[in-house]
């Protein structure tokens, strides 16, 4: 039977105003608190699916570990070890047992825990050996020709080492034939075609709704390539799921793994929130 799990990558501490687009910070510091260089904790939190498709399957990985020292502590990654890998250890896993990953986007913050720790003097490597990764096909084409915009999200020494590994498949459809279970829908105001898995009846929200504090539907992310467009698949999307009594998985907010969707008064919030799946 197939098992779902929340495990933790790398964390990160981001600043409050570009995590939050255009609200205020009166507003959105009821929401969350920040430290003395106005930045939040930021959770980089993936979803382990064991006996999926008779697969051990990871959604996301997170930051994880691969910045040299500066790069770390400009993006408050804090953490000496990379905590994915930890994690999957806690559940008696190394990343040698994943058979495919599937990733959301590929911005640094959910495809980083792809890579080996920073060593001193060696070139970050692929973990996930025996892994078949999963990415949007359109995605792929931004991720590979990004705007100038949006550049400092991407690798592009882990794009190359994803189509060399020659276990990379583009996703241009709602299903994929590895994962027969798994049903992709795709969202383009963060990033053009970011994909969002469904997964016995979790959606992955990626970063349309990076945690609860965004499940106000005019609240986007300064990161966000494209607003208003973000605003309408938002809506549509909690909208679709919460008729579907879907639960969303957060891949961003430190304190909620999963949780339902709440309509009342016009407004989408969360109910029965769970920390941790497992
Ligand atoms: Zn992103």
């Amino acid at each position: 039977m197939t098992r779902l799990i929340s495990l933790m990558g790398n964390s990160q501490m981001l600043d409050g105003g570009a995590m939050f687009g255009n609200a205020p910070k009166a507003l959105w510091s009821r929401w969350v608190d920040v430290d003395e260089l106005n930045r939040m904790k930021i959770a980089c939190r993936c979803l382990l699916a064991q006996d999926l498709d008779g697969k051990t399957v990871l959604f996301e990985t997170g930051i994880g570990n691969f910045f040299e020292p500066k790069l770390k502590s400009r993006f408050g990654v804090n953490e000496p070890n990379h905590v994915l890998l930890d994690s999957l250890k806690e559940q008696g896993l190394t990343y040698e047992d994943i058979d495919v990953v599937v990733l959301s986007h590929l911005h640094f913050d959910h495809a980083g825990g792809l890579l080996s720790s920073w060593q001193e003097g060696k070139e970050p490597e692929l973990l996930f050996p025996n892994a078949h990764y999963l990415v949007s096909e359109k995605h792929w084409q931004r991720a590979c020709n990004p705007h100038p915009r949006d550049k400092a999200s991407f690798l592009p020494f882990l794009n190359k080492m994803l189509e060399q590994s020659g276990r990379l498949h583009l996703v241009n459809a709602t299903s994929h034939e590895l994962l027969p279970s798994v049903a992709f829908e795709f969202t383009s105001g963060h990033t053009p075609q970011m994909m969002h898995s469904m997964v016995k009846g979790v959606v992955f929200c990626a970063d349309l709704i990076p945690g609860k504090a965004w499940m106000h539907v005019p609240v986007s992310m300064g990161y966000d390539r494209f607003p208003e467009l973000l605003i309408d698949e938002k809506e549509a999307f909690l909208n679709r799921h919460f008729k579907a009594k879907h639960q969303l998985f957060f891949t961003h907010d430190p304190d909620i793994a999963i949780a339902s969707i709440a309509y009342e008064k016009g407004r989408y919030s969360t109910i029965n929130e769970i920390k941790q799946l497992n």
